[in-house]
């Protein structure tokens, strides 16, 4: 028997036990759905955020965003209309394009762009008159959490470096926790790095508030001290990897982990 045909039955056993994709007949009240990469919509009643949801460059393993899914966003079409607020990890292009945001925020003006200065700049450079709908955090390493409040949407933002640290730490990469109608809290991670030495000087912030889950990029799963992080620091229920490769890697076939890797997947959130 071959390795790859192994590897063909896991594949499949995980597709039977798959996390379920979206209906929209069936979108339940509370829920996170995933468009691409880490491009997540996280809605509760008539609250709804997206995370890193207009970029371009898959780096040649990626999901992209679809362009229905794109397109169905720009237009308002549900489940993507009336957006309050979108939310970006850090400026790489697998999670931010300045233009998009740009095109988009002219067309939706009661959207706000919740983002790190770094993220920010490059689209003011673009287009200064967006300024009342940009919320710019500035975070360097060690700082204090920055709390914000958005129409009842709280949202928990830290600087924890990208992976790879100590290189591109010059990049701003923010662990961002959002809490919709004080019901759902869930957690973006960006590309963080997973190391504990980022997250252990934040003990207060991650006991303060439970989340219902957590979406780290998938290499939580798989690196040293990655699992112990999403169990024993962050204060989240549950995990959901993203940022999976469209070759999904053996090791996180074979981890167990809980991962979307699939657009139109979704977790209800109760
Ligand atoms: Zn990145």
């Amino acid at each position: 028997m071959t390795k790859s045909y192994f590897l063909n039955i896991k594949r499949s056993l995980l597709l039977l036990c798959a996390l379920p994709l979206l209906s929209l007949a069936d979108t339940p009240s509370s829920a996170v759905t995933y468009l691409g990469n880490e491009a997540l919509l996280f809605s509760n009643g008539d609250q709804k955020v997206l995370f890193d949801p207009f970029f371009h460059n898959d780096y040649g393993s990626y999901q992209l965003v679809p362009d229905e899914i794109r397109d169905a966003i720009f237009s308002n079409e549900a489940p993507y209309n009336d957006i309050n607020l979108i939310v970006i990890s850090h400026a790489h292009g697998d999670h931010f394009e300045a233009q998009d945001l740009v095109d988009y925020l002219g067309k939706h003006k009661q959207v706000t762009l919740l983002a790190p200065d770094q993220a920010i700049d490059q689209v003011t450079e673009l287009d200064s008159s967006l300024t009342n709908q940009l919320t710019s955090l500035e975070l360097d390493y060690g700082d204090a959490p920055i709390v914000t409040n958005l129409e009842g949407i709280e949202v928990h933002s830290v600087r924890i470096p990208h992976a790879g640290w100590p290189s591109r730490k010059e990049i701003s990469n923010l662990v961002h926790r959002v809490t919709l109608n004080g019901d759902n809290t869930i957690i973006h991670m960006g590309d963080a790095d997973p190391n504990d030495e980022h997250f252990a000087p934040y003990v207060d912030h991650w006991k303060k508030q439970d989340s219902d889950v957590a979406f780290p990029p998938y290499w939580f799963f798989i690196s040293e001290q990655g699992p112990a992080i999403l169990r024993d620091r962050i204060n989240a229920n549950e995990s959901i990897g993203v940022h999976v490769p469209l070759e999904v890697p053996e090791p996180l076939l074979l981890s167990g982990a809980r991962y979307f890797y699939q657009t139109g997947q979704q977790v209800e959130l109760k």
